[in-house]
């Protein structure tokens, strides 16, 4: 009876996100670093809106977003709009979280919290969920980790041993590449990324805590050699984090198994800053070239998706982020959560005005998709982004 009631909760659930569409933009504003002075800056105004004045502009510039988060909401409190998610991911939905925002507006701590103050992020509160809902029947659920950073237009894992003296000069690990291929027999864990393959890429079987914990390390440690190398590396590079859950063993097929993995993957990007191209030279303008490439071809693609009558052309192909995470954006059943960190300090107030009108384009669009009637092609064709949790594991359950 317990579990029946257990089951009507979680389609529930998960018709309230269906409701709410495939796409959400967030906002979040951090504490401020200055006394706030002359009204310059951002503020949160209700829970939908944020609004943004310029120190010498008179001009008041309103944004709203699904969700906007003020400077007192709790990790808890970002975390609630993720949770009901979770059980879906059990059940073989993709969901795809990505902070955004200049560097130092807050995505890392909210996406891992801050360890020192025992303060736990968004990816660790879900994460503990999801080990907990997979050992609920005893161990009906194999759960797997993988890290990689995507720096210049290049691939590295995260989770691939640290090579060279460890008190000397340190080398990152080799280059990986993404390839599309339906099946790498090679691999004894199907690719989180779906059809989109990374080959050599490790992936951490998690149990517990402590598995996880030992996993984050090993992730923190690789960011941190590579950013020794090129200084201050981690808010120049994209961080993905993906958590891939199959169910185990039993009577499912391999291909049952595969059909019903589902993903989280937890994107840190690179920090949205405008580097000033005239002025930076060499590396630092290489860097620039591919940070603004990549966020601008994943602005493209979460617009396209959300507009899209199910055969738009999606530009998946204009960075290796993108393209890497197709599958996990584009098919069915998939959940992707924009969450636009920004400062209230009016020194940032030009990097958080355009933070808000890359989060307000995609967000605009959504909710043009989300008012426009569904075509006649589009009502319950599989085509269409639905999101309902269930149908990959009806046949098992
Ligand atoms: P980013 O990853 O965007 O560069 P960080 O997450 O590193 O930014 O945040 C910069 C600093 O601000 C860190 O010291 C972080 O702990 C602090 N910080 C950010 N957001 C919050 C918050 N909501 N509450 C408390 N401290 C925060
Ligand atoms: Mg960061």
């Amino acid at each position: 009876e317990k579990r029946s009631l257990r089951s009507e909760v979680r389609a529930l659930q998960n018709l309230v996100q269906e409701l709410r569409g495939s796409i959400r933009v967030f906002c979040r504003i951090r504490p401020p670093r200055e006394p706030t002075a002359g009204g310059a800056g951002t503020e949160a105004q209700g829970s939908r809106s944020i609004s943004l004045r310029k120190p010498a502009g008179d001009k008041r510039h309103d944004f709203s977003f699904d969700r906007v988060f003020s400077q007192e909401a709790s990790q808890r409190d970002l975390y609630e709009e993720v949770e009901p998610l979770i059980p879906g991911v059990l059940q073989g939905i993709h969901v795809c979280i990505f902070a955004y925002g200049q560097t130092g507006a807050g995505k890392t701590y909210t996406l891992a919290g801050n360890k020192r103050m025992g303060e736990p992020g968004i990816q660790d509160l879900a994460i503990a969920d999801l080990l907990k809902l997979a050992a609920v029947d005893g161990a009906r659920f194999d759960v797997r980790l993988s890290a990689l950073e995507i720096y210049n237009e290049s691939i590295q894992d995260l989770l691939s041993e640290l090579r060279g003296d460890p008190n000397g000069p340190q080398e990152t690990s080799e280059r990986l590449e993404v390839r599309q291929s339906r099946e790498d027999l090679s691999a004894s864990w199907p690719s989180p990324f779906g059809s989109m393959r990374v080959p050599g890429l490790k992936s951490w079987p998690v149990r517990e805590p402590p598995d996880v914990e030992q996993a984050l390390q090993r992730i923190a440690s690789q960011r941190h050699v590579a950013s020794t190398a090129l200084n201050e590396r981690s808010s120049r590079s994209h961080c993905v984090l993906s958590l891939s859950v199959r169910p185990a063993g039993g009577s499912i097929s391999e291909e049952g198994r595969r059909e019903a993995t589902g993903v989280l993957h937890i994107v840190d990007l690179a920090g949205s800053e405008r580097t000033k191209i005239s002025q930076a030279e060499g590396m630092q303008m290489k860097e620039a070239n591919c940070i603004n490439r990549s966020l601008s071809a994943l602005s493209d693609v979460l617009y396209a998706l959300g507009d899209s009558t199910g055969n738009a052309h999606i530009p998946f192909r204009n960075s290796k982020l993108t393209y890497l995470l197709q599958d996990a954006l584009g098919g069915p059943g998939c959940k992707t959560f924009l969450l636009a960190q920004v400062s209230p300090d009016s020194a940032d107030v030009n990097e958080s005005y355009s933070t808000l009108t890359f989060a307000s384009r995609v967000a605009a669009n959504v909710q043009k998709g989300r008012l426009r009637p569904l075509s006649r092609g589009e009502r319950g064709s599989p085509a269409s982004r639905s999101c309902d949790a269930s149908p990959r594991l009806r046949s098992q359950d």
